[in-house]
């Protein structure tokens, strides 16, 4: 499993405590899965020297070149320099705000692969997309534009309703097997000898209280976690609970 924890637009040199705090109890204890944090781009060279062998870290988006007048905009290739290993694509909130289409973020996909990172790829549907009987339509047309060359190893599907996010709501357990399913079998399909093996992370309202039901659930492959990711206390629940 993989447990990683988006930041989002939070974090100054301060929360460098909280991840000291991770660090030391994960020393003590291992986790019994993968821990990421993807806090935002400025604090990512801070963070790295930080972590240690046992928390990764990552970005939350990338922009699909490597280089050239793009103002404003990380390449994938800044951010593995900057010490990530990871990068987040296609995050609804990217989605929403941003204007980001499926091909943007299969463009996104192939450049972190092409800085060396391993890439979390979050795809979910609206409230109104569920409550209409549509949900395994728009997860179904997500997944059709997932980048070929998607391996077990450089892949991970987040699967985050975005009703769920933020939120404090969840879907029901029999509602994320039953997406979480859809999920591996497109995958399976879709990559041969791969698909098969590749985590598919719920996220959406995970907490300390909540993480371990959703744990069992099958094809549930740990978690992105936004809001109870800032605090080591929560995370380090949530974590415990794999
Ligand atoms: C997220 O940002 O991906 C997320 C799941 O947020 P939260 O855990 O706060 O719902």
């Amino acid at each position: 499993m993989l447990i990683a924890g988006n930041w989002k637009m939070n974090g100054l040199a301060s929360s460098l405590a909280e991840v000291k705090a991770l660090r030391q109890s994960l020393e003590a204890t291992p986790a019994a899965c993968d821990v990421l944090i993807c806090p935002p781009t400025t604090l990512i060279s801070r963070l790295a020297p930080e972590t240690g062998p046992k928390i990764a870290v990552g970005a939350q988006d990338c922009a699909p070149k490597s280089s050239g007048a793009f103002t404003g905009d990380i390449a994938a290739e800044m951010l593995a320099d900057a010490g990530a290993s990871w990068v987040i694509v296609g995050h609804s909130e990217r989605r929403q705000y941003h204007g980001e289409t499926d091909s943007l973020i299969a463009e996104k996909t192939k450049a972190g692969w092409r800085a060396g990172l391993k890439v979390i790829v979050c795809v979910g549907e609206l409230e109104a997309e569920r409550v209409s009987g549509k949900a395994e339509d728009v997860v179904g047309k997500q997944l059709s534009f997932l980048a070929d060359g998607a391996t077990a190893a450089n892949m991970v599907i987040a699967y985050e309703p975005v009703w769920a996010i933020g939120t404090g709501r969840i879907p029901t357990m029999e509602d994320i097997a039953a997406m979480h399913g859809f999920i591996r079998k497109t995958l399976a399909a879709k990559f041969p000898g791969e698909g098969d093996n590749m985590l598919i992370q719920y996220g959406g309202s995970v907490k300390p209280d909540n993480a371990a039901e959703i744990f069992k659930v099958k094809d549930v492959g740990g978690a992105l976690v936004g809001g109870a990711s800032l605090k080591a206390k929560d995370f380090l629940a949530i974590i415990r609970a794999v």
